[in-house]
């Protein structure tokens, strides 16, 4: 699993993982089964002992999910990846791996909803305790650290402040007191981002966004940088039961191989949407990665290869307004989710960071006037005019 190779980023987004088909597909095929058949009785028990790598049966291993499995993985420069029917799952599995009873959690306070909504519902009742802080200052990261503190997880640019946090500065803290990082690098993929080279010993994924791409599966992934967090996170992963389907796998691997053109086509897009927001007088402000007026401006440029393609923005007035432009787009669909080819746009405070309490929305800077769009690769003048449009409606 451990590669070294100098291919280039959309080279490995092509080609990585792909194995050996005796009937010589362009493509890999799917292997849409649940078991395998053993070669004899000796055969079937060295794969169960480890001592032959023969596949066994789907939840613990599939060869098309382990393509996607590899190349997500060399993709990120870790030691192996672990797919998974969503992100969510990739989320539990992760706190599974590391959290018990007594154990605490430290993450940022401004987290895609549910990985910060189940910490404050589901995981209490097993005695787990978490505490939410502004990472984007590392003091607090390194303030909020108890002795049970177990695993600390960052999400950047976050979901949906696109508020950013210096990844190195929290490995280095996270060492210092030998706990593992976990960054969730769903927002930039590591397209932009390789939160591993910064320090992470685990990256997670939704690829129902950026990786896919396409808006036509829910899928997840955890990348170790390390054998021996790769083993703890795939032991939780085949036991609890949130594995991918090969189908799954194979359509996923399909939409990686254009992530880079996807994102430099996006990205672009969403610069131009950006500066034409910021300028718009309707708008009272506008956070994005590649404006000179985000508050991490030059954070972003030193640990992200581009700025992405989310914006959050405000309308003057507030909630009221942003319904308004809401409603009227034509061409962006109002729907959650994000990293897909078509734009979309959405309000967080009721929709996607609704089961979050008022405190916790305020303090994490989810304001009611947050919207949040998600561009996509829509010719850009286009993007640009439904927006305009929408605007006048305000
Ligand atoms: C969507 C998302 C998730 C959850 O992923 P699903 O595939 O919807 O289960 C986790 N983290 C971030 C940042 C996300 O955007």
């Amino acid at each position: 699993m451990q590669h070294n190779d100098d291919l280039g980023f959309d080279s490995l987004a092509v080609h990585a993982g792909k194995f050996h088909d005796e009937m010589g597909s362009a493509v890999s095929p799917i292997y849409q089964t649940s078991t395998f058949q053993f070669e004899n009785a000796d055969h079937g028990a060295k794969c169960f002992q480890g001592t032959d790598k023969g596949y066994i049966y789907t939840r613990i291993g599939n060869p098309t999910i382990g393509e996607l499995e590899d190349a997500v993985a060399r993709l990120e420069g870790g030691y192996g990846g672990i797919a998974t029917s969503s992100g969510m799952a990739a989320v539990n599995i992760v706190y599974l791996a590391y959290l018990a009873a007594g154990k605490h959690l430290v993450a940022h306070n401004s987290l895609y909803g549910p990985s910060r909504a189940i910490m404050e519902s589901l995981y209490p009742r097993f005695g787990v305790q978490s505490t939410f802080v502004d990472a984007t200052d590392p003091e607090n990261v390194r303030a909020a650290i108890r002795p049970e503190t177990s695993l600390l997880f960052l999400e950047t640019p976050a979901n949906p402040t696109i508020g950013i946090t210096d990844i190195r500065a929290v490995a280095d803290i996270a060492h210092e007191h030998n706990i593992p990082l976990c960054v969730d690098n769903t927002f930039c993929s590591p397209y932009l981002q390789k939160p591993i080279q910064l320090g992470a010993d685990i990256v997670m994924h939704s690829m129902t966004k950026f990786i896919n791409g396409h808006a036509d599966i829910v899928a997840g992934m955890v990348v170790a940088a390390s054998q021996e967090h790769y083993q703890k996170l795939r032991h939780v992963m085949v036991n609890i039961g949130c594995n991918m389907d090969p189908h799954q796998a194979w359509l996923t691997r399909r939409g990686l191989k254009t992530l880079g053109i996807r994102i430099e086509r996006a990205q672009e897009n969403a610069m131009k949407v950006a500066v034409y927001l910021e300028k718009h007088p309707k708008v009272e402000w506008v956070l994005y990665p590649g404006l000179a007026s985000h508050p991490q401006y030059d954070l972003g440029k030193k640990q992200m290869s581009g700025p992405g393609t989310m914006i959050s923005f405000g309308l003057k007035g507030g909630l009221k307004e942003g319904k308004v432009l809401m409603d009227h787009m034509k061409l962006a669909l109002l729907a959650v989710s994000l990293g897909g080819i078509e734009t979309l746009i959405q309000h967080p405070a009721s929709m996607t960071h609704s089961k979050l309490s008022k405190e916790a929305k305020q303090a994490a800077g989810i304001s009611d006037e947050l919207v949040r769009l998600s561009v996509g690769i829509e010719n850009v003048e286009d993007i640009i005019t439904d927006l305009g449009q929408a605007l006048e409606k305000v």
